[in-house]
């Protein structure tokens, strides 16, 4: 059981990091939140959770583009027998007029944090005896679109952290795995919406039906809740023998 063990995860003031961690949350997992801000919104976040599911919530500040500041986080939390990299941005450009800082922060929050907070959480896994890491890919770690070279290299890139995390604690009772979402509703995406109507000439609602969902047969979003839900089985027993791979929640993209 979960009971009691204590999640990180970053990135989850919103979105499916936030979706996550109440997920967890309702299972009994005392949860550690965080993102770059640290506002009275995020304090309060926490405090709602934590009133609502009984469980200890903190929000621990800490911007994920700065190693430094990823490992810091982990040694804060001061236990991490579950680690959630779900902190990710996005920006949509063609290769030649992708801007080289936008690139570099794509691959150091999406990519490069996972590393550093890998680094800092397995020695307090193996100490606790067990552990779950979970990556938030994307099924853009499996396949491609253009405009995304960024995004789809990170994610690529931390499927490929997955594998290795997996092979390097094999013997143990700790389990590395990916979840690749296809598309959610949430603020990220939510943002990708005007530039994308503007790049195809379309409305909001045809940039949904015509170009997000395009790729997704089910023809509907993923959702938040389903993507804790996915993230619980692979901390409970069931789970403990699936480590290394990926799982997909994308209503069917990447069976096209
Ligand atoms: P979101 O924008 O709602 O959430 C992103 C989270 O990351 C926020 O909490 C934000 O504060 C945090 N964050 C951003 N920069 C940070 C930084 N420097 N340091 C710390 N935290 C930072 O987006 P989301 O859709 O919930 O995305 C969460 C993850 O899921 C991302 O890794 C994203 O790539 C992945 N994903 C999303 C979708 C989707 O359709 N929404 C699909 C596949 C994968």
């Amino acid at each position: 059981t979960v009971k009691g063990k204590t999640a990180v995860i970053t990135g989850s003031n919103s979105g499916i990091g936030l979706g996550i961690a109440e997920e967890l949350a309702r299972a009994g997992v005392n949860v550690v939140l965080n993102s770059f801000t640290d506002s009275e919104e995020d304090h309060a976040l926490a405090a709602r959770i934590a009133k609502e599911t009984g469980v200890e919530v903190r929000y621990i500040q800490a911007d994920m583009s700065k190693g430094d500041q990823c490992r810091a986080l982990i040694e804060k939390a001061g236990r991490c027998d579950i680690l959630v990299n779900n902190a990710g941005i996005q920006h949509v450009a063609p290769i030649d007029a992708f801007p080289s800082e936008k690139w570099d922060a794509i691959i150091a929050i999406n990519l490069n944090s996972a590393f550093h907070t890998t680094a800092a959480a397995l020695p307090m896994m193996r100490k606790a005896g067990w552990g779950r890491v979970i990556n938030i890919a994307s099924a853009h770690g499996l396949t491609a679109s253009p405009y995304k070279s960024a995004y789809v290299a990170a994610k690529h890139g931390i499927v490929g952290l997955t594998k290795v995390t997996a092979l390097e604690t094999a013997k143990e009772p700790i389990t590395a795995n990916a979840i690749c979402p296809g598309y959610v509703l949430t603020p990220l995406v939510e943002a990708q919406i005007p530039d994308t109507m503007e790049k195809y000439g379309m409305g909001r609602e045809e940039v949904i039906e015509k170009v997000m969902l395009e790729r997704q047969p089910s023809k509907e979003f993923a959702t938040t809740e389903q993507l804790g839900g996915t993230a619980l089985f692979l901390c409970s027993d069931a789970a403990a023998q699936i480590t290394g791979t990926t799982i997909s929640v994308d209503g069917g993209w990447t069976a096209l």
